[in-house]
């Protein structure tokens, strides 16, 4: 058997990963489908918003202030500029709603981080709106647990890269947790680190890679969070 890596650092992901997240977007989603129904279908008007999603990230990045703007910019597209007042204000007033959704935690979540705190040092890196990120951690009284928080506006190979500079960690030493393959594991595993899917039951399309190309001395799948000290044979 190999040696057991060096693990120091281990870092999570916040949304679907610690707590509920994609399943408020969808509700907002299922509102703008609604509205949309005289038209198209709600696959349809879903495709649609998709496109103005991508199209806005370099702009507006992730989180709930960016899809409610692409939420009203594709209604307005889709509408030929017609969209009447009154569906406007209902997509605001849901929009609004996401950013105060209540907070969930995924089950065991308190239970895993005490138990790894005092062996690893923990760190939250998530990515999306700043305000709306502080607002969930503060609601989530989970932030004693972690010896630092990164709130990123994305989540690839170079932003892990600058976390490992700010914070003087060597990749080998990290792992990342976390339930978006393209944000939490492709970019860390790429970099030298180790990384952990723990899936969710719906994921963004934007999210979602294939495992295929990685190393399994670097990367595993384990079903829930729970399962991660007793099942991860690195730590
Ligand atoms: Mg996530």
């Amino acid at each position: 058997m190999k040696n057991k890596p060096n693990i120091k650092y281990i870092a999570f992901d916040a949304d679907d990963t610690l707590w509920d997240n994609e399943p408020f977007y969808r509700a907002l989603e299922h509102v703008f489908n609604e509205i949309m129904l005289d038209k198209m279908t709600p696959e349809e008007s879903s495709a649609e918003l998709f496109k103005t999603e991508i199209a806005n990230l370099p702009l507006f990045g992730y989180g709930a202030k960016a899809y409610t703007l692409s939420i009203l910019e594709t209604a307005l597209r889709l509408s030929n500029d017609t969209l009447p007042a009154a569906s406007v204000r209902k997509i605001l007033d849901a929009g609004k709603q996401l950013t105060d959704s209540p907070l969930v935690l995924l089950d065991s979540v308190e239970e895993v981080l005490k138990a790894l705190a005092p062996k690893y040092k923990l760190i939250l890196a998530t990515k999306g709106d700043l305000l709306d990120q502080e607002r969930k951690l503060k609601k989530s009284r989970l932030e004693k647990y972690f010896h630092h928080i990164e709130i990123m506006s994305d989540k690839q190979t170079g932003d892990y890269k600058k976390l490992f500079q700010h914070l003087d960690i060597e990749a080998n030493e990290f792992l990342m947790i976390g339930n978006s393959m393209r944000s939490d594991i492709f970019p860390v595993v790429e970099l030298g680190g180790f990384a952990i899917h723990v899936p969710y039951h719906t994921t963004w399309k934007h999210e979602k890679m294939d495992d295929v190309g990685l190393p399994d001395d670097r990367f595993m799948e384990i079903d829930t969070l729970l399962n991660i000290p007793k099942e991860c044979h690195w730590i």
